[in-house]
This record gives C-alpha cells, sequence and structure tokens, in this order.
C-alpha cells in the first residue's frame, strides 16, 4: 500500500463530518428517499434510467434487518408512485445474509413480494468473497420465486465465467462489473490487463447465451471494446445496457451510448447512512480516494 494510501485511510475517520459530506455528495443523492427519487427524476429527463441503492451494508441485528426491509419496501412504493423509471439495488448483508440465511431469505422474500406488486426489477450486489457462493444461491432461488430480479458478477474473480453457467435462464440478467473489494491473488486477478480480458471473455460469453448483459464500468477503453462486441455480434439494444455511478464524470461517453440507442442506467446511492458507509469503503478500499478526487474536481453535469 503507498503511502498516501496509508494517509488516507488512517487520517479517515479523523476527517471532518462535513468534509466526508461534501465529498460524499459527489455520489450520493442525499438522506432521503426523496433526494434519491428527484435525482432519478432529473437524469430520466436527460435519457437516462436509474436504480436506487439504500446505502448501508452488514447489518447483523434483527431490528436493523426488519428497518432495511421496510425501507426497500418503502422505497419500491415510492418509486411506483412517482413513475419514475428505476429500479432497485441491494446488498443481501443488509439483509442478514452473514447472520443467517434463512432470515436473509425470509426478509428478501418479504421485498420481492413488494416488487412483484409494482413490478419492479431487484439486483442484488455482489459484496466480497465471503459471501460470492451465498449470494448466487440466493439470486438463484429468488429467479425462481421471483423471475424479474438478478446478480452480479465481478471480472476480478476467477469463478466468473463459470458462474455465469450457474446463473444462465432464459430469463436471466447478469450486471458485470470489475469488483470493488480486495481479494486475494488465490481468488482474483490483481492485474488490470488480467481484469480487463477476463470482463470481456465474460461479457462475450454472456452475450453468447443471450443473457440480459448489464456492463458496468467507466473504463473507457473497455466500453468501446464492448461497444464493438455488441455490434459485430449484432446483438440487440434491447437484450443489453451499460451502467455508471451517478457522480462519475463520463459524461460525454455515456451521451454517446444513448445517443446509439444502448439503456444507460445511473446507479444512484441514497440514505442517512451515507457517513459510516463512506468511512467503510475507504477503509476497505484506499485507493477509491484517487477516483473520489477525480469526481469532486471534474463534475458530472448529469446531475445538475
Ligand atoms: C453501476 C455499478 C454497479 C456496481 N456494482 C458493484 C457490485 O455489485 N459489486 C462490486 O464489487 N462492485 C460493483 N461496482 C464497482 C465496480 O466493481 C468497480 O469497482 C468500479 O466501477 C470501478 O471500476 P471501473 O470498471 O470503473 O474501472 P476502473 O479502472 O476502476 O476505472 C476506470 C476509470 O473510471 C474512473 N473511475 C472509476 N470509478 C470512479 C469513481 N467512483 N469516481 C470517479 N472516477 C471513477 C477511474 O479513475 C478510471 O479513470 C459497480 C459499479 C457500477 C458502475
Amino acid at each position: 500500500m503507498g503511502i498516501l494510501n496509508k494517509i488516507v485511510m488512517s487520517t479517515a475517520p479523523w476527517m471532518p463530518k462535513f468534509v466526508v459530506g461534501r465529498i460524499a455528495a459527489v455520489y450520493v443523492a442525499g438522506d432521503k428517499l426523496d433526494d434519491g427519487i428527484n435525482l432519478v427524476r432529473k437524469l430520466n429527463k436527460k435519457g437516462f434510467v436509474g436504480t436506487l441503492d439504500l446505502l448501508g451494508e452488514e447489518v447483523r441485528n434483527r431490528r436493523g434487518i426488519t428497518k432495511t426491509t421496510k425501507a426497500y419496501c418503502e422505497l419500491i412504493e415510492g418509486i411506483a408512485n412517482s413513475g419514475v423509471d428505476c429500479n432497485i439495488s441491494l446488498k443481501l448483508t443488509a439483509l442478514g445474509l452473514k447472520v443467517d440465511e434463512s432470515l436473509c431469505w425470509d426478509n428478501l422474500s418479504v421485498i420481492l413480494d413488494n416488487a412483484r406488486t409494482y413490478n419492479t426489477f431487484v439486483r442484488m450486489d455482489m459484496e466480497d468473497s465471503e459471501v460470492t457462493e451465498a449470494t448466487i444461491r440466493m439470486c438463484k432461488k429468488s429467479v425462481k420465486y421471483y423471475p424479474n430480479c438478478g446478480t452480479v458478477l465481478q471480472a476480478y474473480m476467477h469463478r466468473s465465467n463459470s458462474d455465469i453457467d450457474l446463473l444462465k435462464t432464459p430469463n436471466s440478467n447478469i450486471r458485470l462489473c470489475k469488483g470493488a473489494y480486495k481479494e486475494d491473488k488465490d481468488i482474483a486477478f490483481q492485474d488490470y490487463d488480467e481484469i480487463r480480458n477476463n470482463y470481456l471473455e465474460c461479457a462475450k460469453k454472456m452475450i453468447e447465451n443471450n443473457i440480459y448483459s448489464c456492463f458496468a464500468t467507466h473504463d473507457l477503453w473497455l466500453i468501446e471494446n464492448l461497444e464493438k462486441m455488441l455490434e459485430e455480434s449484432n446483438y440487440s439494444k434491447s437484450n443489453c445496457e451499460f451502467q455508471a455511478l451517478s457522480g462519475v464524470p463520463i459524461d460525454k461517453t455515456l451521451e454517446r451510448l444513448i445517443s446509439k440507442g444502448y439503456a444507460v442506467r445511473y446507479y444512484i446511492p441514497y440514505g442517512p447512512d451515507w457517513y459510516p458507509y463512506s468511512l467503510r469503503r475507504i477503509r476497505e478500499n484506499p485507493d477509491i480516494w484517487k477516483d473520489t478526487m477525480k469526481a469532486f474536481f471534474f463534475r458530472s453535469k448529469h446531475r445538475k
């Protein structure tokens, strides 16, 4: 770890809250559900669709899990009542995945029931490797119960290419990202080019299997290669989309994708837990401070 990373990691907990808040505001829509919905409405007007994520990870107590479940049900209702074009992303550890899988399922199924009522797509984010297997298991169970849902594969994981086979169904919908956690070299590629290559290998396999493919990346080289791959295989634009984190300043690339007819979905975090969430992300992966500074100084105009 570089010296600057060590400094960032050790000073983060002592950074004044308003400083962390100013930085987090680059990505986070705000504390409240309405803040998230309002940002989606703004982005919809510019041609983007959204996925709202209630910030928070790894809840271990039952009260917290029930509170998260309720908040997600309110989110689904909020999306339906406001009429915005948006789905939801959630983290299974916030529903108790690390405590007890059956407790997680009990809460997830409440959310899926609500999603069924309002016909909302539910994305289960992929977290660290401790829960990869359980997340895939939970996703497969969910799809049988409510087909309008899916999970995420991380291109840095050696296993992801074969996980496509596990998740493949006639309606499968997979988000492919590089992966955000620090993982061991025994299970995950560490080299930048190896991750890019595996991303393209996985994308190719998803396309060959006619999977609804969501390409979540800000890597312009990768986006250009994915466009080339999609065009060469004449892949239907209604069977794929690109995704980006709201606040990352790659406006022109995303506008080009929209002008070509691709759907572009912004991932929009919101919620009162932005402070512990931001600190945890810095602690888990101190490298992100560089990207954060970039987004802070070169603001995306799409949020205005
Ligand atoms: C919609 C979406 C959903 C995601 N879901 C998951 C998930 O479920 N599980 C998971 O492990 N990871 C998830 N991620 C995170 C992902 O795994 C990567 O960690 C992250 O996207 C950075 O990788 P990249 O593909 O953008 O490539 P990089 O090589 O990291 O970045 C490419 C370029 O984009 C810039 N950039 C990247 N991120 C930012 C940023 N935050 N701010 C400013 N500039 C930035 C970089 O500086 C670089 O120039 C998701 C990402 C997106 C966009």
